[in-house]
């Protein structure tokens, strides 16, 4: 990550890391955390807690799978960021919690018929649309087409966070990470590169 920061003029300092540990035993997370890596990230919102429940102190989860309205109670008193707000019914479940984490918005850049995310027309509305109900968004997340090359999504998200005045670039996972802090990631999403392959 420093490299691929450097050789883009970027501070390493711009660019963290969220330790992507869903379907990981805890004996591939835990000397992973014992090294210092504080800032998680999950996709399920039961898994989280099975793992992080008791051992959460001190940590940054983040969800980064979707997320039901009927689970956004839950999701928004455990998780200190949702990466995947990309609906009003969500958006509205949320903005009634108590506690509100941070917000990300996914943005579906090659509008894949099966994936989540706000396709990129209708982003800047649905942006707009949280913020009259009072949610602070603070960024954008998306995950590329499999099979393309992944620079132009990068940069159309770049480009979408950039027109709303939006500083967080939740973008790159373990094969494209490089690319992706080249186009301005501030958080890139490793699994398997840190962990090995997944047991599911
Ligand atoms: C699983 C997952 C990752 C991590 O993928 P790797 O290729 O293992 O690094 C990143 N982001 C999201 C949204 C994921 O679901």
């Amino acid at each position: 990550m420093a490299k691929a920061a450097r050789s883009a003029c970027r501070d390493p300092g711009s660019v963290s890391l969220t330790a992507v540990s869903k379907n990981q035993d805890w004996s591939a997370v835990a000397p992973v955390l014992a090294e210092g890596q504080r800032v998680f990230g999950e996709n399920r919102v039961q898994e989280a807690f099975s793992r992080w429940q008791g051992r959460r102190e001190g940590l940054e989860l983040r969800l980064i799978g979707p997320l039901q309205s009927n689970k956004a109670a839950e999701a928004c008193a455990f998780f200190d960021v949702i990466e995947t707000l990309d609906r009003e019914k969500l958006a509205r479940a949320i903005a009634g919690q108590r506690r509100i984490p941070r917000l990300l918005v996914q943005v579906n850049t090659g509008e894949e018929p099966q994936k989540a995310g706000v396709s990129p027309g209708d982003v800047d509305d649905f942006i707009a649309l949280c913020r009259d109900m009072g949610l602070k968004i603070e960024g954008l997340m998306s995950i590329p087409p499999v099979g393309e090359p992944a620079g132009p999504h990068f940069a159309l998200l770049a480009r979408i966070a950039a027109r709303n005045g939006l500083p967080e670039l939740s973008m790159g996972m373990s094969n494209d990470f490089e690319t992706a802090i080249a186009f301005g990631a501030t958080s890139v999403r490793i699994g398997s590169a840190l962990f090995g392959a997944r047991s599911g």
